[in-house]
């Protein structure tokens, strides 16, 4: 069965920067799972994952434009130490979570005061060309309500 729209695809990935460092990988035993048409990954990365089926690997290169963006100045901001989630000690480098008027955003700790801390806006990916290699592990019809909600259900997907 060949990836294309209303297709639930489970996949293996790993994401490596352009000095093939290592950033992400999914999960030995739990591959990904996404629906196929619903702007659920990169619109460059879903592009490439037509017409693939079972068995496929193939790596995309992605440059800035086509990944997370280029950095753009001006995006540190000091806040309140107590509003980034994601651990209880932080560090220059490490990457939080702020809640936002517009949604959670994942960001990077520029400096770290006692009650305050500087952080940058931009998303961790940014400015950054990325390579995905890719495993296609499988390829299914979406259930009507995994079209309805838009993402997949069940092993590496949604659970609600
Ligand atoms: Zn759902």
């Amino acid at each position: 069965m060949k990836i294309e729209n209303d297709k639930v695809v489970q996949f293996n990935y790993k994401l490596s920067d352009a000095n093939d460092k290592v950033l992400e990988e999914s999960g030995e035993k739990v591959p990904m799972a996404y629906l196929h048409g619903h702007k659920n990954l990169l619109p460059a990365l879903e592009r490439e994952m037509e017409g693939k089926q079972a068995g496929d690997q193939f790596s995309a290169i992605l440059e800035p434009s086509e990944a997370y963006g280029e950095i753009r100045p001006d995006q540190e901001q000091r806040i309140p130490v107590k509003h980034l989630q994601g651990a209880k000690k932080w560090k220059k480098g490490m990457v939080g979570v702020v809640q936002t008027e517009k949604g959670r955003r994942q960001v990077t700790v520029v400096k770290v005061g006692k009650f305050m801390v500087t952080v940058d806006f931009n998303h961790p990916f940014a400015g950054k060309t990325l390579k995905f290699d890719v495993e296609i592990v499988d390829v299914r019809d979406a259930t009507n309500e995994e079209i309805a909600h838009g993402h997949a259900h069940g092993v590496g997907g949604h659970h609600h």
